[in-house]
């Protein structure tokens, strides 16, 4: 593991300054959108101490300024606002940061000189803060996560492009009102979609089944399909909530109720069970699952197959067992969800099953 001396030549700028087309040039052409670049840590920001080690690296040690100043052509799309805001490999991503996040691209879109935000961000967790996201901003101006599969200081790194694609999407029109986008090789997904299926690969999310959104390439932005379920300014979440306590269970040849009873005994508000196929669950811990429930702990059936949808009453009878279904959302989505939905006075499957038939 390299740590923060590993040998990387980019240059360091000036932290008080926005990276900008040539200020003479501001009064004779339209200015360029204002976009803050937020930077939270990850593999983009990783350095190893040889350039061709893309996987024993300190991911989140290269700061904001030196991850745009090997980007020159940032000054083409647009006028950054660059923010540090945390410096974390994503794998630990807590939920008191997804509130600061949250309520710092709350306030900066709130005000009138700031177009867009670019988030940078590890690779690991990038989906479920993606939606949580698209579900807590309260703006129509473009939020666009990207990130990298090798460290900054790798041979053919693939985060400099990513940021150039990134800043690209959170500066044109056509992003606004589409909710959290992620911008990731040359492809721009839905916050909603989007997940993480190679653990090496530079082309590393997909948006299964539904594909991606549209596709970003030298400056050129297309978008293919629209994001139908509601999002940012249609939601009724707000970040700042109190959290409240969900966790995730998987279902597996021989598992027990272990887990399922210890969750309960300390006291969750949910659990997310990574079913397996269409959210079927083993005998044994559907018979926990179906105990937690009638002791009030909510209880959602999602599948680990990584994609299609659980039916309800599908793979068990989720009325009787007074359960709800994930529909398409992933295990890891379906949770922020279901804090999202606790935290804003939720209760009882019928209505958590509406919540989640809705986003
Ligand atoms: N562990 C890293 C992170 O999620 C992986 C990455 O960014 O690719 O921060």
């Amino acid at each position: 593991m390299a740590a923060r001396g590993a040998s990387l030549t980019i240059a360091a700028m000036n932290t008080s300054t926005f990276s900008s087309a040539t200020p003479s040039d501001e009064d004779a052409t339209p200015q360029l959108p204002r976009i803050a670049v937020l930077a939270t840590g990850g593999t983009i920001a990783g350095a190893a101490a040889d350039a061709t080690n893309t996987s024993g690296y300190q991911a989140g040690v290269v700061g904001v300024e030196q991850l745009l100043a090997v980007v020159p052509a940032l000054s083409t799309v647009a006028r950054i606002a660059p923010e540090q805001i945390a410096s974390v490999d994503s794998k630990d991503m807590e939920m008191s940061l997804w509130t600061t996040l949250a309520q710092r691209i709350n306030t900066l879109l709130a005000d009138d000189d700031i177009d867009g935000v670019v988030v940078t961000h590890g690779t690991d967790t990038l989906e479920e803060t993606a939606y949580l996201l698209h579900l807590t901003i309260k703006s129509d101006k473009p939020v666009v996560l990207t990130a990298a599969m090798r460290p900054a200081s790798a041979l053919s790194a693939d985060g400099p492009l990513n940021l150039l694609n990134a800043v690209t999407v959170a500066a044109h029109a056509d992003s606004r009102g589409q909710g959290v986008l992620v911008a990731f090789n040359n492809k721009i997904h839905s916050a909603r979609d989007v997940v993480k299926t190679s653990t090496y690969a530079v082309d590393a999310f997909q948006s299964p089944d539904i594909g991606a959104l549209g596709w970003v390439q030298d400056g050129r932005v297309e978008f293919q399909r629209s994001v139908v379920r509601p999002h940012t300014l249609a939601t009724e979440f707000v970040i700042g909530a109190k959290w409240p306590h969900v966790e995730i269970v998987v279902s597996y040849a021989g598992v027990s109720r272990i887990a399922v009873d210890a969750l309960v005994a300390a006291g969750v508000r949910g659990i997310v069970v990574a079913g397996t196929g269409n959210g079927s669950i083993h005998a044994s811990m559907q018979q926990a699952l179906a105990d937690a429930a009638s002791q009030g702990v909510v209880v959602v059936r999602a599948s680990r197959v990584g994609s299609g949808h659980v039916m309800r009453n599908g793979a068990a009878a989720d009325d009787a067992l007074g359960f709800v279904s994930a529909g398409s959302l992933n295990p890891y989505k379906a949770r922020v969800l279901l804090m999202l939905a606790l935290a804003a006075g939720a209760t009882g499957p019928v209505m958590l099953q509406k919540t989640f038939d809705t986003y």
